[in-house]
């Protein structure tokens, strides 16, 4: 049975989680209302993730005999400057995201809950995924420094990108 202070704290994460899918759905829609279809499929897979991360969560709380509660999703942007203020949201994001996921970690060590402390390791390895791959996708967007052909390329290679069902979940069947 999980304490009642882990299942606020998990079910705010799920809002979290819930609130990064649309956070990235929404920079997808502005990729793609600005010509960058690469990118808007990059956030899309983004956003499939993040789907993902919600449910693993909701999979989680409810083995456990908990409750989920699902609150409200809060608005997200819907309008960034540049590619690179929108990929550099994104890494503020995650490291944000990195932050409530350690913050999650220390509450179940404070309160003896080795389930969840274990649960949540796949997390803080997702997380240094996610600050790698934006950190990676800004240095190249600042090595072309605008140029057009570059932008063209990154944006290619970005549509490359492919979703893959993350092993917590692929392992429920
Ligand atoms: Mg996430």
């Amino acid at each position: 049975m999980l304490n009642k202070k882990i299942e606020e704290a998990l079910n705010e994460q799920i809002n979290a989680e819930f609130w990064s899918t649309y956070l990235y759905l929404s920079m997808s829609a502005w990729c793609s209302a600005t010509g960058k279809p690469g990118m808007a499929h990059w956030y899309e897979v983004q956003f499939q993730e993040e789907q993902d991360h919600a449910r693993i969560f909701f999979n989680y709380v409810v083995q456990r005999g908990g409750k989920v509660t699902l609150k409200p999703i809060a608005e997200v942007p819907t309008e960034w400057k540049s590619e690179l203020d929108v990929f550099e949201s994104t890494l503020a994001h995650e490291e944000k995201v990195t932050n409530l996921i350690n913050n999650l970690y220390a509450l179940s060590t404070q309160e003896n809950d080795f389930a969840t402390q274990s649960m949540l390791k796949w997390f803080i390895d997702e997380q240094v995924e996610e600050e790698e791959n934006a950190t990676n996708i800004i240095d190249n967007l600042k090595m072309l420094n605008g140029n057009g052909y570059g932008l063209f390329m990154i944006d290619k290679d970005l549509a490359a990108r492919v979703y893959t069902q993350p092993a917590p979940l692929a392992a429920k069947g």
